[in-house]
């Protein structure tokens, strides 16, 4: 086992049910202003041999570990902890936005003060051993986590017994947080428009 830390979580779509708990909780948490968030869901309707379901994904930053967001910074403001946390320091940060354009998950937002914002893993919890606010407040256990590196932790035991998948894993970014049930949710022909927090983000093109 490395002795080194690597934070990640993993989230069960199978589990999950779009009820929106974990946006709520990061928003109070983390003080994300109005008209934005550090992690939100997608949901929209599949159908299965015949019979429709809702598909729901919750996004976040997937704090690469091959992050290009920190590699385009010209300041140092985007950087990684030792635990692989990819974090923003607001006083480094010049609003320039490289990162923004970098990352391809587009998680990045600007605050009113011009420096670039998005999710911290709760670091301010998370460095402490605590959950971060989405995790702890999930109410069907969808999310995990935990060191990858530590093949005893919760979230290490779900992967080994579950697999996981990140999203666009192809660029090749490493994203430390990933999915179980990936293929089969993005796979499944969408019959729905893609609702984020209840706003149509891609109308229904039939
Ligand atoms: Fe950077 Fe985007 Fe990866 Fe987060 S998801 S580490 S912001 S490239
Ligand atoms: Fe770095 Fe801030 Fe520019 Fe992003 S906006 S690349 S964090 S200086
Ligand atoms: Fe899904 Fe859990 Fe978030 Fe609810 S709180 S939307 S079940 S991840």
């Amino acid at each position: 086992m490395s002795d080194e830390k690597r934070f990640g979580m993993l989230i069960d779509l199978s589990a999950c049910i779009g009820c929106n708990a974990c946006a709520v909780a990061c928003k109070q948490e983390n003080d994300v202003p109005l008209g934005n968030f550090n992690t939100w869901v997608e949901s929209w309707d599949v159908t299965v041999d015949g019979r429709t379901f809702r598909a729901n994904m919750p996004k976040l930053c997937n704090h690469c570990e091959d992050a290009p967001c920190v590699k385009v910074c010209p300041t140092g403001a985007s950087f990684k902890t030792e635990e692989g946390v990819v974090l923003v320091d607001a006083d480094k940060c010049i609003g320039c936005k490289y990162c923004m354009a970098a990352c391809p998950y587009q998680v990045r937002w600007v605050n009113d003060a011009g420096e670039v914002d998005k999710c911290t893993f709760c670091y301010h919890r998370t460095s402490e051993g605590l959950l971060p606010a989405c995790v702890g407040t999930c109410v069907t256990r969808a999310r995990y986590f935990g060191d990858l590196n530590d093949p005893d932790s919760d979230i290490s035991k779900k992967i080994a017994e579950l697999g996981s998948e990140g999203l666009y894993a192809d660029l090749g970014l490493k994203p430390s947080v990933t999915y179980v049930g990936l293929s089969e949710t993005l796979d499944a022909p969408i019959v729905s428009a893609i609702h984020r927090g209840g706003n149509v983000v891609k109308p229904f093109e039939g």
